[in-house]
């Protein structure tokens, strides 16, 4: 477990065949998925220079780990690879290289043990991020990478120079080749702002817009009851459908504006993409999804005597509390002189949501640079030697573990791309260099 042996097909730096020696590798990014490309540069004995516009690298994935840092998920490789929905099958290219597995063991090398949760989401054995960081960092460091905080890309100037701006003023700097790995736009006091998305666009890179996944969603008004009593509620051992999508299981947050939570997120690409061609989208809450609808009927339809409707929810079937009063809420007053519509109401409660929170409370984004515009090694074909990873490419993905382990994997993708640029460029005769 405490090995630090490279994984197994990450080449490594032995000077007698380090034929990347002279060659400069700049890196714009350090989140997992620009500290993994260099890694793999570093490695090959590649001069790794990784700039970062933040005081420190890593900002975002440190905030990951502190409600319990979900690093991959255990589940079998094809339900896996469905959590990238559209991007299916780019995601299972990147990842052929290095999948939930190959991430578990790098972890390991790096002397953190995992662990596999009841949900089968996968953890470090103490759940924080910090101390994976730490012993990254350092051996970043071992392998000679530079790290650059403060310094902030501003784009390219009109030579084709990237423009820095560093503690000290404006710089240009060029480098044999170039890998960003900015991130997406949620979260920007945490560095990654979207503010690369016309620089490349200017350059031709086709960018899909950026937008809030694994968000929350506005309904259009909750009574004043509900926000200011219910507010911040958790609704534990729900589900929510929406026709299309198989049901989820879980919990979310009811807040001020509508719901949040990681039962929503599971959802959430599927309910922006209604919302966008709709405007609305109203999935469907079963408050009690351990029990049959014929169960709650029969349940609901016992005499309820001098008892009001609140105690008797209470009593049969254990309906109290922000549940109870999101049921008043949506549900049509005269569901409640009905035992069998109440008890369709507390099975299928429609939820009316209108819009996305905005993107930068979002916990990841999803749109960025299109697949169509890298080659296989996610290299951008109008832009030579120019390679992008992480989360500001056209992914998305649920919470569970899939963002991470996306990062890396694209991460260590573009490293080894980088590689192979320089090595071809280092092999064609100098006249035929771009
Ligand atoms: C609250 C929260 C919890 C999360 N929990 C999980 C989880 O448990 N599991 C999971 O899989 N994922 C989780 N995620 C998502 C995950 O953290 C991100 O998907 C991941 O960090 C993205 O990695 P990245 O390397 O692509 O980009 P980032 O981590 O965003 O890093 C990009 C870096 O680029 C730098 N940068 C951007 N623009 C510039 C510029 N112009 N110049 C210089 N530097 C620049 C930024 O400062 C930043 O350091 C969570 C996210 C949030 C917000």
């Amino acid at each position: 477990m405490t090995t630090t042996a490279p994984p197994a097909d990450l080449p490594s730096a032995t000077p007698a065949a380090n034929i990347y020696a002279p060659a400069r590798a700049i890196l714009i990014g350090g989140g997992p998925a620009g500290l993994m490309a260099a890694e793999v540069l570093a490695r090959a004995g590649v001069a790794v220079d990784l700039y970062d516009g933040m005081p420190s690298v890593g900002r975002k994935f440190l905030l990951a780990g502190v409600g319990g840092m979900n690093i991959t998920h255990s589940e079998p490789r094809e339900p896996f690879l469905s959590r990238y929905r559209e991007r299916r099958q780019e995601m299972a290219a990147l990842l052929d290289g290095f999948d939930a597995d190959g991430l578990r063991e790098w972890v390991h090398a790096l002397g953190i043990e995992t662990f596999v949760g009841s949900s089968g989401r996968v953890f470090p054995r103490d759940m924080k991020a910090a101390p994976l960081l730490r012993a990254w960092l350092k051996r970043l460091r071992e392998l000679g990478v530079r790290l650059h905080t403060r310094h902030r890309w501003l784009g390219w100037d009109e030579s084709g120079a990237l423009r820095m701006a560093t503690p000290e003023g404006e710089r240009r700097l060029r480098a044999d080749v170039l890998v960003l790995a900015l991130g997406g736009g949620s979260w920007a006091r945490l560095g990654s702002d979207g503010a690369w998305v016309p620089w490349l666009a200017a350059r031709g890179v086709p960018v899909a817009p950026l937008k809030p996944a694994n968000c929350g969603f506005e309904v259009p008004g909750w009574s004043p009851f509900l926000r200011d009593r219910f507010a911040g509620a958790p609704l534990k051992s729900v589900a929510l459908s929406l026709p299309g999508e198989p049901p989820r299981l879980g919990e979310c947050v009811l807040t001020q504006w509508g719901l949040e939570g990681s039962l929503v997120y599971a959802l959430s690409a599927a309910i922006r993409t209604r919302i966008e061609a709709e405007g609305f989208a109203e999935p469907t809450l079963d408050l009690l999804p351990q029990r049959t609808l014929e169960q709650v009927r029969t349940a609901l339809a016992k005499p309820r005597g001098s008892h009001s409707m609140a105690k008797h929810l209470h009593r049969q079937v254990g309906i109290e509390g922000v549940k109870a009063a999101l049921l008043r809420e949506l549900a049509p007053a005269t569901a409640f002189a009905d035992p069998s519509r109440l008890a369709q109401a507390l099975k299928a409660l429609p939820v009316h949501l209108v819009a996305t929170r905005p993107l930068d409370e979002a916990i990841s984004s999803a749109g960025g640079v299109r697949f169509e515009a890298l080659d296989q090694a996610s290299m951008l074909r109008d832009l030579p030697g120019v390679f992008c990873a992480g989360e500001m490419l056209d992914w998305e993905a649920p919470t569970g573990g899939y963002l991470l382990t996306g990062c890396f994997a694209s991460g260590r993708r573009a490293g080894l791309g980088a590689l192979d640029w320089l090595r071809r460029t280092r092999e064609a005769p100098e006249s035929s260099r771009p």
